[in-house]
C-alpha cells in the first residue's frame, strides 16, 4: 500500500473504506513519539506568538465515533498549548432552548477571538451526523444544512480564523476493544455509555454521513484530515504536524515594539 494522506482532497468524494485506520506509514513508535514531542514544544512557541500578535485565531473541530479518541487527543496534543488563550468546548445533546433556534445559533458564541486557539470537542457537523442517521429533523432540513455550514466557515475564515477539522477514525474492532476496556477498567466505567451500542449498530450510516461531510464541507480554508487513529502515537503525530504546518503558514510574528521603548531607562 502507498502513503495515506491524510488531508482529504478538494472537489473529491473519497470512500473511507480507502483509508486504513490502523496506518502508521511505516514508522515506528519510537522515532514518531520524539517528533510528537517537538510538534507539541513548536505549537507552544507559535501559540504564544499568536497571543501576542492577537490578529490571527485557529479553530480545530475534531469528530469522530465514540471511543475514537477525541479527549485523549486534547490530552496528548493540546498539551503544548497555554492555557491562558486556548479554550476547549464540548458539544453535547442540545437543550430546549438550543433546539429552539437555529443549529449554528449554540455554536458561533465559542469561535475563538484574535489571538486564541479554541477546539470543538464535537461541533456543527453534529446536526449533518447524529441528527441525520437518527432522523431527528426532516431530510429538507438536515440537507441545507452543508450550505449553511460552508457559509458559516467562510465567514470565520475571511474574519481571520483559521480552520482545521480532524476526523479521527477507528476501525469497528478498535473501537469494541475499547469499549470492552471502558467495561472492564474501573476507572473508565464512567465513560461506557450504553447509548453508544445503538450508534455502534449504525456504523455504515454513519460512514455515508461522514462521506457526504467530506465531499460538501471540504475547502482550502477550511479542510478535513481523515486521521488514522487506531494507533494513539500516530493519531497524536498526524494531528501535531498538521497543527504545526498550518500554524508556520498563518504569518505570525511578536508586533513591533512600542515606541520610544530603547529609550526606556528603569530607575
Ligand atoms: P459525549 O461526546 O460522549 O459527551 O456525547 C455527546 C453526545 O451528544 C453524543 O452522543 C452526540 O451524538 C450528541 N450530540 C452532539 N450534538 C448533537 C446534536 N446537535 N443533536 C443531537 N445529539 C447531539
Ligand atoms: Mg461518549
Amino acid at each position: 500500500m502507498g502513503e495515506q494522506k491524510a488531508r482529504v482532497p478538494f472537489g473529491e468524494r473519497i470512500k473511507i473504506k480507502d483509508y486504513d485506520p490502523g496506518y502508521t506509514g511505516g514508522v515506528s513508535k519510537k522515532e514518531i513519539k520524539a517528533q510528537v514531542k517537538a510538534n507539541v514544544q513548536r505549537m507552544a512557541e507559535l501559540q504564544e506568538t499568536m497571543f501576542a500578535q492577537g490578529k490571527h485565531s485557529m479553530l480545530i473541530v475534531l469528530q469522530a465515533m465514540d471511543a475514537g479518541g477525541k479527549d485523549s487527543t486534547i490530552r496528548h496534543v493540546m498539551d503544548g498549548f497555554n492555557p491562558q488563550g486556548c479554550h476547549v468546548v464540548g458539544f453535547g445533546v442540545p437543550t430546549e432552548l438550543e433546539r429552539d433556534h437555529d443549529f449554528l445559533w449554540r455554536i458561533h458564541p465559542h469561535t475563538p477571538p484574535r489571538g486564541h486557539v479554541t477546539i470543538f470537542n464535537r461541533s456543527h457537523y453534529e446536526d449533518v451526523l447524529v441528527v441525520r442517521v437518527n432522523e431527528l429533523v426532516p431530510k429538507s432540513v438536515w440537507q441545507a444544512r452543508y450550505d449553511h455550514i460552508n457559509a458559516f466557515e467562510k465567514l470565520l475564515s475571511d474574519s481571520g480564523v483559521t480552520i482545521l477539522k480532524f476526523y479521527l477514525h477507528i476501525s469497528k474492532d478498535e473501537q469494541k476493544e475499547r469499549f470492552q476496556e471502558r467495561l472492564d477498567r474501573k476507572e473508565k466505567n464512567w465513560k461506557f455509555n450504553p447509548g453508544d451500542l445503538k450508534t455502534r449498530e449504525q456504523w455504515d450510516d454513519y460512514m455515508a454521513a461522514f462521506e457526504d461531510v467530506f465531499a460538501r464541507c471540504n475547502h482550502p480554508w477550511a479542510p478535513w484530515y481523515i486521521v488514522p487513529a487506531n494507533r494513539k502515537w500516530y493519531r497524536n503525530w498526524v494531528v501535531s504536524s498538521a497543527i504545526v504546518s498550518t500554524m508556520e503558514k498563518m504569518g505570525l510574528e511578536y508586533p513591533p515594539a512600542p515606541e520610544g521603548l530603547d529609550k526606556v531607562v528603569l530607575v
